[in-house]
């Protein structure tokens, strides 16, 4: 066990704003039931030195994650280097050791685990990468380590050369083959691997660059492997399907190279395939909720949770949050209960509706609603058709107890205490929970943190959408 303490990691690079690295990180701590305070941290190339230099003081720091464009430039500033990080040229985590960093990649345990997950085994199977990069290396190397007969690397660019000469000293069982042109002849292939970021939301789609694939001969049962894991399903993995192979996305391979980024940081975990399972929910939640550009209402009862729940559930999945309670009382210059008080529950439903409609014209957020927003018919149909609800449930006495400092600024509570607090949240529930059941998902709360209603959201989306 390497750390055990309070500790702090960060994963670093640009563009680093929607990096995934600190969702998973947080999931994987709860799992574990261990606090590891993990950030995003913009660093450019040029700024690296600086960086690191920093770093080399910083007491509470275990250790951070490396992303484009700094995997391959980290290696000339560590000391130490595990056999994968050195081998590859790239690392993507460091360990801090007193004041010095050891670099290792764990996407090379990320590939290994994947493929057998799939139960693909290299040896004396011919493949064909696209790509040459550093995640090519990675792949090359299981495949070198596995005994893989052929590796034909594919590359627009002449970078594929230097690969295959390193690889061939490296692994001499296996011959690495540097290709510019897939019409050379090459042998009936059992996997192909796409490894640009050919594909990539956000980048070319790579479509005529795959569609090279028909020309390609495959053994039967061949996999078609891409790295990429947003969106899950590419034009690359499409085409092989179309050709009739099995295919694999990069999602398995992120998450296991993050469980060997714990293991490194934090020591063994406890269930890791159950972890592995509830980390694929998870995560296929958040892609789900990136892809879909509804918004995610949430209700129930005052005291369920909403607000907090929605702010981490924003922050999870790079989300606004909206909270409609809020919308009201900052539009109209007035609390909630100085509206019910001088012009009545009438009038603040009213402001409430404008307030629903006026978050629905933000970008997809995370909303809080009301307590009693869904009670209003048009309330109702306008959350459902136009975004997913969410219920968070509770018990009437855990509300109660929740709610127990806020009386006063919840009119519908004022002056309630004790049993006669429990009844009357218990016969508000009678007539709102028929509503709150209609939400698409049912989070029970009762005994859940707020960080883990929000895991278990995202678990349940990402299960529903699996
Ligand atoms: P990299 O070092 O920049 O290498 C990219 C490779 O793709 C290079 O060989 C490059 O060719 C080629 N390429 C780039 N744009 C291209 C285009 N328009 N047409 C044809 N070839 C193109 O990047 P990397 O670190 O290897 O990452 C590559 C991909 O792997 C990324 O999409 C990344 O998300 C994914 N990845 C996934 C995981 C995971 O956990 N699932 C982990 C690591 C990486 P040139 O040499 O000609 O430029």
């Amino acid at each position: 066990m390497k750390n055990k303490a309070l500790k702090k990691a960060y994963v670093i690079g640009s563009p680093i704003a929607h990096s995934l690295s600190p969702a998973i990180f947080s999931f994987i701590a709860h799992q574990e039931k261990m606090s590891l305070l993990y950030e995003k941290c913009e660093v450019k190339a040029e700024e690296l030195p600086h960086f690191l230099m920093q770093q080399k003081l910083n007491q509470d720091l275990i250790g951070f994650n490396i992303t484009l464009p700094l995997k391959e430039l980290m290696v000339a500033h560590l000391q130490s280097l595990s056999l994968e990080a050195s081998a590859t040229g790239a690392v993507n985590v460091a360990l801090k050791v007193g004041t010095n960093f050891e670099g290792h990649n764990t996407d090379v345990i990320g590939i290994q685990k994947s493929l057998k997950n799939k139960n693909f085994e290299a040896n004396g199977k011919n493949c064909l990468l696209w790509g040459a990069g550093g995640a090519a290396k990675a792949m090359a190397y299981v495949l070198g380590l596995e005994k893989a007969k052929t590796v034909y690397v594919f590359n627009r660019s002449e970078k594929n050369n230097p690969l295959v000469t390193t690889f061939n000293a490296l692994f001499p069982e296996t011959e690495f083959v540097a290709v510019q042109c897939l019409e050379l002849a090459i042998l009936p292939l059992s996997l192909i691997v796409n490894t640009t970021p050919l594909g990539m939301t956000g980048k070319e789609s790579g479509l005529e660059y795959f569609l090279q694939a028909k020309q390609l001969k495959f053994s039967s049962g061949a996999l078609a492997y891409d790295l990429i894991y947003t969106p899950q399903n590419t034009d690359f993995l499409k085409i092989a399907s179309d050709l009739g192979l099995k295919t694999m996305g990069g999602l398995s391979m992120f998450i296991y190279q993050a469980l060997a980024t714990w293991k490194i940081w934090m020591g063994e975990l406890k269930e890791e395939q159950r972890i592995f399972i509830a980390l694929e929910n998870y995560l296929n939640g958040i892609l789900s909720v990136k892809n879909e550009m509804k918004p995610i209402f949430l209700t129930g009862f005052m005291g369920a949770g909403k607000s907090s729940v929605g702010k981490f559930l924003a922050e999870l999945t790079n989300r606004p949050f909206l909270d409609t309670d809020q919308i009201v009382t900052e539009g109209y210059g007035k609390s909630i209960p100085e509206i019910f008080s001088s012009e009545g529950e009438q009038r603040f439903r009213e402001l409430e509706s404008m307030a629903i409609r006026k978050a629905l014209s933000h970008n997809p957020a995370v909303i809080s609603l009301g307590g009693g927003a869904l009670n209003q018919i048009e309330n109702f149909t306008i959350v459902r058709d136009c975004g997913t609800l969410i219920y968070l449930a509770a018990k009437p006495e855990v509300l109660a107890f929740r709610l127990k400092d806020q009386v006063d600024s919840r009119p519908i509570l004022q002056g309630l205490t004790g049993e006669a607090r429990i009844q009357k949240i218990e016969s508000l529930l009678k007539v709102r929970e028929p509503i709150y059941q209609e939400a698409e998902y049912l989070i029970q709360t009762d005994d859940l943190s707020e960080k883990a209603v929000a895991f278990e959201i995202l678990s349940q989306i990402g299960e529903a959408n699996a």
